[in-house]
């Protein structure tokens, strides 16, 4: 179902005109629009790497004290103004989402005209953009050649709509039944490139400046590809940057972070975060995590489940989500929802239930639908909160990871005509203006299940 990058050049370039025209006509109406040109050329950015000397920095991933000493560093900020300068720009960048620095407009002239020589305030290159009837949207965001991420926007999802962030680019720990488990990581991603993902969402919403009410994206989940707490330190940065009240402001308490369970970073996580927990489960008992989630053979349950009860601020109202993908005649008899009741006994949990979302290649197949009511309900006399989030497009290889794995040994378009030609068993086909947008998605679902 994906168009290939090529046949939709206009897609990105409209919306991201569009987005930049709304910013302007909104909060600076004595402003001249920027040109479409000027406005496309300014959302490709690239973060591949540590920065040249003279290469400007992105500051749009500094914390408050990173930022304040670049500007003291750059030479453009006198030492003794740079603390009123930073919270001057902080509040351009995180609250109103300015993409050029004329429009800082309580900073001289003179001084902005000098910040883009160090300084760049750009969004990556949307490759390619897609939404469903249901309003589902998902952005595949390229943030340097050949470093594309997939980032998730879910509506009706925690209070208001949740976005599933990726931390890395591919993943290390081939956790069996998951398809992003099949990519080698090239690298974990930046701070700034974690955020550029909460912008580049806020941008296509109209999000900014930063509502205080009736937002539309109110939670976000780190469930897309990668296991964050092997980027702890850009996850960590970047969750302060987005909670931070003078910006994007998202409370700590909608940010969840899913870990398969790197036992060792699980209380660096609380403490330096306070983000909520969501751990990648699966399984009951040793022999059969091992191999979902091979880490388990480093970490095994019982350590895993001691570094949970240690959580920082578990409490009723913190409850840890515990995610358990559905694997027919794997993980999914009575027997194994009772053993799951044991395991969790004494920890403030929920529990959700993922029916498995089948890609090429996998030999795991999802559970009965029966099945799976079958074991809900034995939690749910047993006290536990546990949803069965609906697998949506699960026959599209358009799906969250599908793509980035797939399209790494065939082009897209080939991908999309394979897929025209195989009609969709569960999925609800889109109608949007493309026509050609499915929703759905294994991160969606599972980051639906996430929040609460
Ligand atoms: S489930 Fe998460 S940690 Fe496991 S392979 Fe997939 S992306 Fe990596």
């Amino acid at each position: 179902m994906f168009a290939p990058v090529m046949d939709q050049p206009s897609i990105a370039t409209d919306w991201t005109f569009a987005a930049t025209s709304y910013i302007s006509a909104t909060l600076f109406p004595d402003n001249p629009t920027p040109s479409p040109k000027a406005a496309s050329l300014a959302h490709t950015l690239d973060l591949s790497s540590k920065p040249a000397d003279t290469a400007p920095v992105n500051i749009t991933g500094l914390t408050r004290d990173e930022l304040t000493q670049a500007l003291i560093d750059s030479g453009v900020v006198e030492p003794r103004k740079a603390n009123m300068r930073m919270q001057q720009m902080w509040r351009w960048m995180h609250h109103y989402g300015v993409t050029d620095f004329d429009l800082m407009t309580d900073i001289a002239k003179d001084q902005r005209a000098l910040f883009p020589e160090k300084f760049t305030l750009s969004r990556p290159e949307i490759v390619e953009r897609q939404i469903s009837r249901d309003g589902t949207r998902k952005y595949l965001i390229r943030m340097a050649p050949g470093i594309e991420v997939e980032t998730v926007y879910i509506p009706d999802v925690g209070r208001a709509g949740a976005l599933c962030v990726s931390s890395q680019v591919g993943c290390t720990l081939n956790c069996t039944f998951c398809h992003t488990g099949t990519q080698k990581l090239v690298r974990n991603l930046t701070t700034a490139e974690i955020v550029a993902q909460v912008q580049v969402a806020r941008d296509d919403l109209g999000e900014w400046p930063s509502p205080k009410e009736d937002r539309r994206l109110s939670n976000i989940v780190f469930m897309g590809m990668g296991e964050p707490l092997y980027n702890l330190d850009h996850v960590a940065n970047a969750i302060e940057i987005i909670s931070d009240n003078e910006g994007i402001a998202l409370s700590r308490r909608r940010i969840t972070v899913s870990t398969s369970g790197v036992v060792p970073e699980l209380a660096n996580l609380g403490n330096r975060t306070a983000a909520m927990l969501a751990i990648s489960l699966h399984a009951t008992n040793d022999a059969l995590r091992d191999v979902l989630v091979p880490l388990n053979k480093k970490y095994p349950i019982a350590e895993l489940m001691d570094a949970i009860r240690a959580y920082p601020q578990l409490s009723n109202a913190r409850r840890v989500t515990f995610e358990y993908v559905m694997l027919k005649g794997v993980n999914d008899s009575p027997a194994e929802a009772r053993a799951l009741i044991n395991l969790l006994k004494g920890i403030p949990a929920k529990i959700n239930l993922i029916p498995f979302n089948p890609w090429p290649g996998t030999d795991y197949q999802c559970s009965d639908w029966k099945t799976i009511e079958a074991f809900a309900a034995i939690l749910n006399r047993a006290g536990y909160a546990s949803p069965i989030r609906t697998p949506r497009g699960r026959d599209i290889l358009a799906a969250c990871g599908q793509l980035k794995s797939e399209s790494e040994k065939k082009r897209a378009s080939t991908l999309r005509r394979e897929q025209k030609a195989t009609p969709a068993e569960t999925v609800e086909t889109a109608s949007n203006e493309d026509n050609d947008h499915s929703e759905s998605l294994p991160f969606a679902h599972l980051a639906a299940g996430m929040v609460s």
